[in-house]
């Protein structure tokens, strides 16, 4: 068992910010409003992430670090139209396979806090351990056991760039929620929350400054439009933002930060129908779509999506993009 779930971390966890990615998301299911995240060396000797949320039983302590076990799907018909960032039950069990691993928490409403440990694979007992309600995780030295994964970490700058580099693409897309983190014993990022928003449909003023700076934010054109049954929001760089990059693109299917072709490539094309060039398009884009009508289990670690009617999405994000760069030519 502890082979199988080393080979699915294969597949789940290739560096620490894989693994600050699923803790997170964890947090963001269990409803939390305040996530800490503590890093040391580039989180390859420590990632510890505290949340506020629901928290687990100390009874559903050894059931949350055992493989497919997940809370979140109850049936075949709940992964048709998933809504939680997690769904697979994997993250835990492989994290906890490659590291050692702990496992606090304390549920809403239950007197005492629990604890679990689990040492490359091996679970130990639930112990009594005070916690305030909601979840912490300790992840330390990552892939100890797997020194032939060890080899392919990078420098700690490295691993901790990455690791801000996806906290950004989440900040920008969760601003009701405050995250703090540091490294090395010293806050190196706080996002505060900007109060309760809904489903990241107002996604911040605020936060778009701090995460792609002041040009952008002042170049930003806002984009809100539905129509055959999708929304797409967000904001694209107007032609006087000039200093896009490919790192400046992003984009969120129904919360989810993906990576996807269809819609990029649908974005580059009305960029270079209305601007008549191909340079990077700078964006932060929200498609929200009918959950059925959207894969979201095509790959372990959930970066791409594939959609039933990819013509659709395309012809639609298209048409909304082109119309406003169009409205700012005329
Ligand atoms: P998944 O997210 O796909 O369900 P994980 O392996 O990431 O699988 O987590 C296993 C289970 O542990 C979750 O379904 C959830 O019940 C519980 N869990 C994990 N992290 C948290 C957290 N931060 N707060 C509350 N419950 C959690
Ligand atoms: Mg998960």
């Amino acid at each position: 068992d502890v082979l199988i779930n080393q080979i699915a971390a294969g597949e789940v966890v290739e560096r620490p910010a894989s693994v600050v990615k699923e803790l997170v998301e964890n947090a963001l299911d269990a409803g939390a409003q305040r996530i800490d995240i503590e890093l040391e060396e580039g989180g390859v000797r420590l990632i510890r992430i505290r949340d506020d949320g629901g928290g687990i039983d100390a009874a559903e302590l050894p059931l949350a670090v055992q493989r497919h076990a997940t809370s979140k799907i109850a049936s075949i018909d709940d992964l048709e139209a998933v809504a939680t960032l997690g769904f697979r039950g994997e993250a835990l069990p492989s994290v906890a396979s490659v590291s050692r691993f702990r496992l606090s928490s304390r549920r809403d409403g239950s007197g005492h806090g629990a604890m679990l440990q689990v040492e490359g694979g091996r679970v130990g007992e639930v112990a009594p351990h005070p916690h305030p309600q909601g979840t912490t995780v300790e992840v330390r030295d990552l892939f100890y056991n797997v020194p032939a994964r060890r080899k392919f970490l990078r420098a700690e700058r490295t691993e901790l760039s990455h690791i801000e580099e996806w906290l950004r693409s989440l900040a920008l897309a969760r601003p009701d929620v405050e995250l703090r983190v540091s490294h090395n014993g010293k806050p190196s990022r706080r996002w505060k929350s900007e109060g309760q928003l809904q489903n990241g449909m107002g996604l911040g003023d605020v936060r778009l400054h701090e995460a792609l700076g002041e040009d952008f934010a002042r170049n930003a054109l806002r984009v809100d439009h539905a129509g055959a049954g999708m929304r797409l929001h967000g904001w694209i760089a107007q032609p006087s933002y000039n200093r896009a990059s490919a790192d400046q693109q992003y984009l969120y299917v129904n919360g989810r930060s993906v990576r996807d072709r269809n819609v990029s490539h649908a974005v580059r094309q009305a960029f270079a129908d209305v601007l008549f060039h191909g340079r990077h398009p700078a964006y932060v884009l929200f498609l929200e779509l009918d959950p059925r009508g959207v894969d979201v289990n095509v790959h372990p670690a959930k970066h791409e999506v594939r959609f039933r009617e990819s013509r659709l999405v395309h012809d639609f994000v298209y048409r909304t993009l082109h119309a406003a760069l169009a409205e700012t030519r005329a």
